[in-house]
């Protein structure tokens, strides 16, 4: 199975940015690069055009790093999934741990957002993990597993799904969670989708990934890729952890 490499720009680049970025990347790499990897880009929405019209024609995926509920009407302010379908979206960040902690996301909406992405064929990447309190108090995996029941609610489990398991005290941090404990994370993440009864699903890690962590980190069992946030944002940060493999 390919692995993922997925950058999270978050309020980051500008069109033009997002443009030459697109350029350079794809400039850097060759056909060969997709032959085991999929590339997703999550730029902030301004961007999204920029990216779309930079990546045409490749295999890098796009898409938006939140959407609303509803994809139409009066909600002033807010982000269709529709719109960005019509600029090539394919995939959609659901859960981001900054839309939890900043914007008040719960589960219950984070699933609507699941089930909209699901209804209209755009792959969903769920974003789950602990808080540092949580983990110091051994709920780890508590917390995941009420997440991932939650935001999964009458979800088709024969659709792709992409989950990312990322521990909230790792992100943008600078603090790698060590090997055993994302070792033991996705075995249990891992269990618990396929007791879920999903058949087609990846499981990410995500918190500070860089180069010098990467390959360790993509030898763990059950750690299909990466969601990468600040190492995303130069190609040259972002293909060193692409080139793990
Ligand atoms: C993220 O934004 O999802 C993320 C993992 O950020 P960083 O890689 O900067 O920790």
């Amino acid at each position: 199975m390919k692995k993922i490499f997925a950058a999270n720009w978050k309020l980051n680049k500008t069109p033009d940015q997002a443009t030459a970025f697109a350029q350079d990347f794809l400039a850097k790499t060759s056909g060969n690069f997709f032959e085991n990897k999929e590339a997703f880009i999550f730029p902030q929405n301004f961007s999204l055009d920029a990216v779309s019209r930079g990546f045409k024609s490749s295999k890098v995926q796009f898409g938006p790093q939140q959407i609303h509920t509803e994809t139409k009407g009066a909600f002033t302010g807010e982000n269709s999934l529709d719109l960005a379908k019509s600029l090539g979206s394919q995939i959609c960040l659901i859960g981001h741990s900054e839309r939890r902690q900043f914007f008040a996301e719960a589960n219950p909406l984070i699933n609507k957002k699941v089930l909209l992405c699901q209804s209209t064929d755009v792959l969903p990447v769920l974003c789950i993990g602990e808080s540092l309190e949580q983990r110091q108090k051994n709920e780890t995996l508590k917390v995941c597993f009420e997440q991932l029941e939650t935001a999964l609610a009458g979800v088709d489990t024969a659709k792709r799904i992409v989950v990312a398991y990322e521990p909230v005290w790792a992100i943008g941090t600078g603090q790698v969670a060590t090997l055993d404990q994302v070792k033991e994370v996705h075995a249990e993440l891992y269990k618990k989708m396929t007791s879920l009864n999903f058949k087609n699903f990846q499981l990410l890690y995500g918190g500070s990934v860089k180069a010098d962590n990467a390959k360790d980190l993509i030898s763990i069992a059950h750690v299909d890729g990466f969601l990468i946030g600040g190492a995303s944002l130069e190609v040259a940060s972002f293909l060193d952890i692409c080139n793990c493999l």
